[in-house]
Parts: C-alpha cells; structure tokens; sequence
C-alpha cells in the first residue's frame, strides 16, 4: 500500500478579538475531514463554556512547564506580559501530519515565526480587522476581559498588525462569510481537497 503524502501545515494568526475563532471555525466545517484543527495548551483560566480537551488543553504551570521542558512543544511562548502561556503540542500535529492530513494552527505572531523556522512548508495566513477601533469595539463587546487586559491586548495588537503583514496571505474580515470563502480559496489553491 502507498503511504499517504503528507499533510501541510495552516497558520492562522491575527490579533485577540479580530473574530479568528469564529472565522476557523467554519473553515474546519468546510474541510471538515481533510483538515484537523491543533488543540494548544495554555494556563490561562478557562472562559464560560470552554472545554477541556476541545478549546484548549488547559494545563497548571507547573504541569506546562514539565511538559516544556520535556520538548512536549513544537512552540510554546508567554504570549501576554503578565501572564498565560500557550503552546503548540507535537502530539497535536505530528501524527496528523503523518496520516496525510493538513493541520490548522490558531498562534500568535511569534509562535507563528517559531514554527517557520521549524518546519518546511508552512501556509501562513493572518486576519486583520477593519481598522483598530472596530477591534477595540469587538473587544468590549465580548466582555469577557476587564479594561487593564482590553488596553494590554490592544497594544499587543498594534505590534501584531505590523508584523502580520509579513505573512503571505492578508485576510480582512470584515465580513466572516466572505473571509472564510477567501481563506478556503487559499487552502484548496495550495492543494487542500474540499470534502
Ligand atoms: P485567547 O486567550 O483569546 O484564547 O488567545 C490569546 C492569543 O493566544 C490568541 O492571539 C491566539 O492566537 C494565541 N494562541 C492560542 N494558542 C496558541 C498557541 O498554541 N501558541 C501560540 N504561540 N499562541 C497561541
């Protein structure tokens, strides 16, 4: 038997509060047996409704830091200043990779920049919003975070809009129906069947 050619890995970055998971989400669906979306691990708290296993692998520091130190990660960064860490698992992308399926990494601009380095090929995909006050609009609206981590995220954002545009593909999402047809049109030129 033939094995099968390997999948490709999907980096979709973008700053906090520009709508990535709701855009990824309906990529997947789309994709739905072709593409596996990469579960992260993180310390942060998980928010209403998260669940364990499904939005994040939510892990205690010191259970992060073992699994760190072991090289359990691909990429793994502190992503706020004061605080959480998130991280890729290789178990979430190897075995995938392997079976011939691509895999959709949601990461920041710097775990993104460790990845490229990493690995070979890599189809690099960042979302910006409209402009900086209708980011900061979603922000709030989602009032999930209070105004010292809206101001923190906003100035992470800054830096991540300039570095975004380093990507190979920019996808504004201004409307998500016409984002995610941008973003499947990528993926099926790069060579990702439709299901
Ligand atoms: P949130 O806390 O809103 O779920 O995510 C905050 C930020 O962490 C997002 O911008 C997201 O892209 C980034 N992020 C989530 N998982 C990972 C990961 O595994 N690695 C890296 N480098 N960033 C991540």
């Amino acid at each position: 038997m033939q094995a099968a050619e390997p999948g490709k890995l999907v980096v979709i970055s973008g700053p906090s509060g520009v709508g990535k998971s709701t855009l990824v989400a309906q990529v997947l669906e789309r994709f739905n047996s072709q593409l596996k979306p990469s579960i992260s691990a993180t310390t942060r708290e998980p928010r209403p409704g998260e669940r364990d296993g499904v939005d994040y692998h939510f892990l205690g520091d010191a259970e992060f830091e073992r699994r760190r130190a072991k090289g359990d990660f691909l990429e793994c960064i502190e992503v706020f200043s004061r605080g959480h860490w998130y991280g890729t698992l290789w178990s979430e992308v190897g075995p995938s990779l392997e079976a011939g399926k691509w895999v959709l990494l949601e990461i920041d601009v710097d775990g993104a920049q460790t990845v490229l380095d990493k690995v070979d090929e890599v189809i690099m995909i960042f979302i910006r919003p409209n402009s900086l006050e209708e980011l900061e609009r979603r922000l709030r609206s989602r009032g999930t975070e209070n105004e010292e981590a809206i101001r923190r995220r906003l100035s992470v954002a800054q830096r991540e809009l300039e570095l975004g545009s380093q990507y190979e593909y920019q996808v504004v999402n201004e409307t998500a129906e016409v984002a995610v047809d941008e973003i499947c049109q990528i993926l099926q030129d790069r060579g990702l069947f439709n299901d």
